[in-house]
């Protein structure tokens, strides 16, 4: 049976480049780089809240750290650092391993190094703390938006609540939007590149962790405005795969775990943020407007113009 400290100079202990003392002291020593912001987010995943006991494991270690990459790229941060506490119900290596393979690889795709954490017994669980850096003023915000400013969306958000939806036997979804829509699930791609790029652009971001209704609710919340979405202009994939639409719909406007970023741009700034498109090789649509108003309200306009009464927001673990 391996010892805690085996299972760390393992599995978990790896270079770190751009660090003055990694794993293995009573704690890390970083230096930020001169002048700049630190950004500090963390995310828990619990098995049975966040994943299935029986997740694959080295998707679970991608997405482990993915879901903290995602919100310093809603912040317009890079990503530098990154600790790791983990409880474990047993030292089974096979799986282990695994899951260190899928969160490094995510760790080297963001050039992330993994400094530390924390190694013990219990029920499977995951917390991450990661630590990026932003120019001073430069961070995005949820407070910035403005009335006219336009709402954008990366991606095609909805795809990894359809794949979920598919695996709890809610729908039935035809290749290829399957294999899609798992990708979506298990590996989403943190925004890194585009929130950098919003950095001159965006009033407010924010990533879709919870539903696109309700992660552009903190946006209105935050800024004291309200919205207008354009049901007709939401990006999909074509065809959808799935036979109720309904569903997609659904998932569309209320769907969690997509990480893409909603943001929101003054209007003078539409096509400089269409161009982006093309560079990052990232589909970006323009779905509706900021409004002026007192509470967080977002119509929803269907193709008539007509206002749509959405089922669902998203995803809250208390409601
Ligand atoms: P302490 O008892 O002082 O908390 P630990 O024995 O828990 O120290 O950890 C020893 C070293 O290994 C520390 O540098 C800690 O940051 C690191 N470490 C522990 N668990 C992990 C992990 N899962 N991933 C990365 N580093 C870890
Ligand atoms: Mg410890």
């Amino acid at each position: 049976m391996p010892s805690e400290f085996d299972l760390i100079a393992r599995y978990f202990t790896r270079p770190t480049p751009h660090t003055l003392l990694g794993v293995g002291d009573d704690a890390a020593l970083i230096s930020p780089s001169p002048g700049m912001n630190l950004v500090v987010s963390t995310d828990m995943l619990a098995a049975g809240t966040h994943f299935f006991p029986d997740a694959d494991p080295e998707a679970l270690g991608w997405k482990c750290l993915a879901v903290n990459v995602s919100d310093l790229a809603a912040m317009a941060a890079r990503p530098r650092w990154a600790v790791l506490a983990v409880a474990l119900p047993q030292a089974d290596e096979h799986w282990i391993a695994a899951f260190a393979r899928g969160f490094f690889a995510c760790a080297s795709t963001f050039g992330i190094d993994v400094i530390g954490g924390d190694t013990t017994r219990g029920p499977l669980n995951f917390c991450v703390t990661i630590f990026g850096e932003v120019p001073p003023n430069q961070a995005l915000l949820r407070s910035g938006a403005r009335p006219g400013d336009e709402i954008w969306v990366s991606g095609l958000p909805g795809r990894a609540a359809l794949g979920l939806a598919h695996l709890q036997g809610r729908c039935v979804l035809a290749e290829p939007a399957l294999a899609d829509s798992l990708e979506a699930l298990h590996r989403p791609q943190p925004r890194v590149a585009l929130g950098l790029a919003l950095r001159e652009l965006a009033t407010a971001a924010i990533d879709v962790s919870d539903g696109l209704l309700a992660d552009l609710g903190h946006i209105l919340e935050r800024s004291g405005v309200a919205a207008t979405l354009h049901l007709q202009r939401l990006p999909r994939r074509e065809p959808s795969g799935c036979s109720d639409p309904g569903l997609v719909m659904d998932c569309q406007l209320a769907g969690g775990d997509d990480y893409e970023l909603v943001f929101t741009v003054p209007e003078n700034k539409h096509a400089a943020v269409a161009s982006l498109s093309a560079g990052l090789d990232l589909t970006l649509t323009c779905i509706g407007k900021i409004d002026a108003g007192n509470s967080p309200v977002v119509t929803v306009l269907d193709g008539e113009g007509n206002p749509s009464i959405p089922s669902r927001h998203g995803f809250d673990h208390f409601a």
